[in-house]
């Protein structure tokens, strides 16, 4: 698809204001910013990131291998509680892990995430989560449709709901499993659901360049949450590699050989690999992507008549399209 221009009266890019402010449905908190989270993929969710992505109101959803004392070292240092979540799994130990953090850093989000959220567990854990604090802003996912995004907003009582199965840059979940969704009509489907009943979506994964994001938010998306696009900087860890004089840096999927042999040091033989890695061409500092993806949204927005991130969706109208580009 691609966004039809409107009449617009706004002249000027530098009219655009892409913070928002957002009230969520269980959690008091009152959150203002620019509504973009680097992915808490070990390769984008770190402190280097958050601190990059923090001078531009963005959100960094850190991974869940950092230990306790990894937080509190960056405490020492200064961490914003609007700008960085907390990851988990599902299991006991994840749940432990996280009262650990939560007891001693202040953190406004917590980001419950599981590559399937279709499997029950998931709504009973976000529950006990919201029981245990009740006033974090509660994350988790991913799912695809509006009867899951329901049931985690009404039963889990979770704020916000992650979208996004299969569309991932490093993802190979359509090819080992054949399900998936494609992510633009899971985002109409799921932000209807998720606002019928008070919530917010981020929409996960798929974001291949500017264009895209504003794609998302044209859905209805109220997050739109970013790996590959921000890696390959200074600021993502991993080694650079140059092959014919071009440099590059690893990114990998979170589920795939390479990151169970990182973090786990092995790949159970029950399971198939549902990530990859692929070299991303070295970019340079992280700012330099984050104002060419602000720019081009601040653009969308002048040539639809919208005058922040918010009215995106409503001065939104689709064109099905064969080819993106000439
Ligand atoms: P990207 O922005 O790179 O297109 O997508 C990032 C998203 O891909 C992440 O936020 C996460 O939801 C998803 N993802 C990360 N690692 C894996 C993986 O190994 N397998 C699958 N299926 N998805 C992944």
């Amino acid at each position: 698809v691609l966004i039809k221009p409107k009449r617009s009266t706004i002249n000027s890019r530098s009219k655009v204001d892409l913070n928002r402010e957002i009230r969520f449905k269980y959690s008091t908190i009152k959150w203002k910013g620019v509504p973009i989270i680097a992915a808490n993929m070990d390769t984008t969710g770190t402190f280097e990131v958050y601190n990059a992505l923090k001078e531009y109101n963005m959100i960094t959803a850190l991974h869940k291998f950092y230990s306790l004392e990894d937080y509190r070292k960056m405490l020492e240092k200064g961490l914003d509680p609007n700008y960085y979540m907390v990851s988990t799994g599902i299991g006991q130990q994840s749940f432990e892990h996280l009262s650990s953090i939560l007891s001693e850093i202040p953190c406004y989000w917590i980001c419950i995430d599981i590559a399937n959220g279709y499997i029950s567990d998931l709504v009973d854990f976000c529950a006990k989560v919201r029981e245990t604090w009740p006033d974090k802003i509660i994350c988790a996912g991913n799912v695809v449709s509006g009867d899951m995004v329901q049931d985690l907003v009404l039963y889990g009582k979770v704020d916000v709901v992650k979208i996004g199965i299969g569309p991932g840059s490093a993802c190979t979940t359509r090819l080992k499993t054949g399900v998936g969704m494609p992510q633009l009509s899971a985002v109409l489907e799921c932000a209807d659901a998720a606002h019928g009943v008070g919530g917010h979506i981020i929409s996960d994964g798929g974001i291949t360049c500017p264009g895209d994001m504003a794609k998302a938010f044209g859905a209805g998306a109220d997050f739109v949450m970013v790996g590959g696009q921000f890696a390959g900087h200074d600021e993502n860890p991993g080694e650079m590699v140059e092959e014919n004089g071009e440099k590059f840096k690893l990114f990998y999927g979170m589920s795939s050989e390479h990151a169970m042999n990182k973090h786990y040091g092995k790949m159970e033989k029950y399971r198939s690999s549902e990530g990859r890695v692929i070299k991303i061409k070295y970019r340079g500092p992280l700012e330099n992507t984050v104002l060419d993806y602000l720019g081009g949204l601040r653009s969308t927005c002048t040539y639809i008549n919208a005058t922040c991130i918010k009215h995106i969706p409503k001065c939104t109208t689709f064109v099905r399209v064969n080819n993106q580009l000439n």
